[in-house]
């Protein structure tokens, strides 16, 4: 019986759980339409990547066991309310979502000439990360309680810009002060790791403070 994906809360991305817990790799994600998708052919109806804990957590994928239920999945997912927008925010590591956040790397001297702290993340396509294995960006801003903090996200697609602040590897986090890079936290960190990370920030802000 077929695999549906709820694509109205679903956020489509490379890094989905349910082609890590396919065994068959019959959950795919096609580079060319930019979408997951669910080859028939080598499905064989495990429903894996609907009930596995390890797999989606949000609900986006759904399994039918028989005609029947997939009738009553299909009208279930048609009359859901929900759309992308009601369960993701902006997430470490992933796509933004609010316009206000992202910047192109040709903003960033325009960026800089606040006095204000920054955390700028940067990343880029290939570095995107799950939305909901990412730290939320509100948590980052209300754990540091950093006055005047501003978070910013910019889409790097240069090497000048990786060698200017020796970034090894996307996504990555620059702090600054005053428009002076004040230190630097390579690699993504899940939501599992958020106690590293915030420890990390905070230590590099307190030592600038
Ligand atoms: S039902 Fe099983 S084989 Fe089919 S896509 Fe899901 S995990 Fe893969």
């Amino acid at each position: 019986m077929p695999v549906v994906i709820n694509f109205k809360i679903c956020d489509n991305a490379e890094a989905c759980n349910g082609i890590r817990v396919c065994p068959v790799g019959a959950f795919q994600w096609n580079a060319e339409k930019k979408t997951l998708e669910i080859d028939e052919e080598k499905c064989i109806n495990c429903g894996k990547c609907a009930t596995s804990e390890e797999s989606c957590q949000v609900g986006a994928i759904r399994f039918a066991q028989n005609q029947e239920e997939l009738k009553k999945l299909k009208k279930e997912i048609e009359q859901d309310p929900r759309t992308i927008k009601d369960l993701m925010i902006d997430r470490y590591g992933a796509q933004p979502i609010n316009l206000p956040f992202r910047h192109k790397e040709s903003e960033v001297q325009q960026i800089l000439t606040t006095k204000r702290p920054i955390i700028m993340e940067v990343f880029n396509e290939d570095s995107e990360e799950c939305l909901i294995k990412s730290i939320p960006v509100k948590e980052i801003f209300d754990r540091l309680d950093i006055p005047d903090l501003s978070y910013k996200k910019v889409e790097v697609d240069t090497e000048e810009f990786m060698e200017k602040y020796d970034i090894q590897e996307l996504p990555s986090l620059l702090m600054f002060q005053s428009g002076k890079l004040i230190g630097k936290i390579e690699g993504y960190y899940s939501i599992e790791e958020k106690e590293i990370l915030f420890e990390k920030i905070k230590e590099i802000f307190n030592q600038n403070g």
